[in-house]
């Protein structure tokens, strides 16, 4: 077999050929600046004016509610350095409250940790061994001086879908219950860069004062994500200078890649119930071969609330390293899901938060389909993968340890 097969869709989408049409104009033609007065400003601004409201109308938002920024990372960063900013000089040590989940991308989790460094306190919710968080934990952590509540609408690594519409009632419910100058707080932000090509996004039926996409994992360009901010939040930029974006992110606009942001988001929009339906059958078929023909493997994250395209398996006694770099030998493109960004093989921070014992951070292995995936490929994998768990296990330290 020739070419590549790549099940790493949550990492990075090729961009759609449409998208990429869309954009063609925005590099030579529509040069333009969209703060600039003459008519090519003016096109440039009409350009960003519809691919806002094309974004606002497809998540039952106003327009004045989207804030492009650089990334998704940046729109995470935005939501929770805005808020804390804009909460103003502190009237008592400590600065205020932030809930958030142990199963966070790191945009998040990075982020409330530098928060804390300065003074914040955060609480970081457990999550149950199929990586739900429940909504009465949220409700057991509120407190009168908690700023902001942020939970990733699906993970990255384990696809599972939180309960984001009931999380958001219980939030409500507390703010309408609560006196005080603080009374709008706290808010409530989704990081919805992996829900974004398959689940309902309106902000409305969700409850989200402040929802993050991307992109990049939406078949879009990279480096382009927007952040919808509820009108009524209160927010300060992280980034300052021309005042773009009202005022909240300012720099000229990228607009070629805004406008692929725009058509790639309706495009996934557009198609996310059909091109659901296929995946889950696809998901299903490898994730049960997975588990029928690989013995000592569990499937992480839960069975049914999980994204559409991702399969996440531990398969023990083996490194998920190892079982990748084989793979990678053999044409496939997997990632472990965990986050590794040292050679000290940390486990993944996701996969440990479900309570396992460690080897199941080390021994998990990310699949992720997308819109290329075929079912011909699926039987590629389920014929390599096994035989690879074979080779592994055979020289598998954990097993050799075992014997001796
Ligand atoms: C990819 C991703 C991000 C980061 O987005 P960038 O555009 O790469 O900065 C944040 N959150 C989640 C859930 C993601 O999957």
């Amino acid at each position: 077999m020739i070419k590549r097969i790549y099940l790493d869709h949550a990492a990075a989408t090729y961009l759609d050929k449409r998208v990429r049409r869309a954009m063609n104009s925005f590099w030579e033609e529509n040069f333009g600046n969209p703060s600039s007065l003459y008519k090519e400003g003016r096109k440039a601004k009409k350009a960003l004016d519809q691919a806002r409201a094309g974004i606002a109308s497809l998540i039952n938002a106003r327009p004045d509610e989207i804030i492009f920024t650089g990334s998704g990372t940046e729109s995470d960063n935005l939501a929770i350095f805005g808020i804390a900013k804009a909460l103003g000089v502190p009237i008592s040590k400590p600065k205020g409250h932030i809930i958030t989940t142990k199963i966070e991308h790191h945009a998040i989790l990075n982020a409330v940790e530098n928060l804390e460094e300065e003074g914040f306190e955060a609480t970081y919710l457990n999550v149950d061994k199929n990586g739900l968080v429940d909504p009465i934990d949220v409700k057991k952590a509120l407190r009168p001086d908690t700023a902001l509540v942020s939970v990733i609408y699906a993970n990255n690594e384990i696809g599972t879908i939180q309960p984001i519409a009931e999380i958001s009632e219980i939030i409500k419910e507390y703010r309408k219950n609560k006196m005080g100058i603080q009374e709008k707080t706290p808010f409530f932000h989704s990081d919805a860069c992996q829900a974004a090509g398959y689940l309902e996004m309106d902000v409305e039926k969700l409850g989200v004062d402040l929802m993050t996409v991307n992109g990049s994992k939406i078949y879009g360009p990279k480096g382009i994500g927007f952040l919808y901010v509820r009108s009524g939040v209160k927010l300060k930029p992280i980034i300052y200078g021309g005042g773009q974006e009202k005022g909240l992110r300012s720099g000229t606009e990228n607009l070629a890649a805004i406008v692929g942001l725009a058509e790639a988001f309706k495009i996934a929009q557009q198609e996310r119930k059909k091109e659901s339906a296929r995946l889950i059958k696809l998901r299903d078929k490898l994730a049960q071969g997975i588990l029928k023909t690989i013995p000592k493997t569990v499937l992480n994250g839960h069975p049914e609330k999980r994204l559409p395209n991702n399969v996440n398996v531990s398969i023990l006694d083996i490194e998920g390293e190892s079982t990748m770099l084989y793979l990678d030998a053999r044409g496939i493109a997997v990632s472990t899901g965990s986050a590794c960004t040292s050679r000290s093989l940390e486990p993944s921070h996701v996969i440990s938060a479900l309570g396992r014992p460690f080897e199941y951070g080390h021994s998990s292995l990310r699949l992720t389909l997308g819109r290329k995936t075929s079912k011909k490929e699926i039987d590629y994998v389920l014929k390599i993968l096994p035989e690879v768990a074979g080779i592994l296990r055979k020289i598998s330290p954990f097993l050799l340890k075992a014997k001796k």
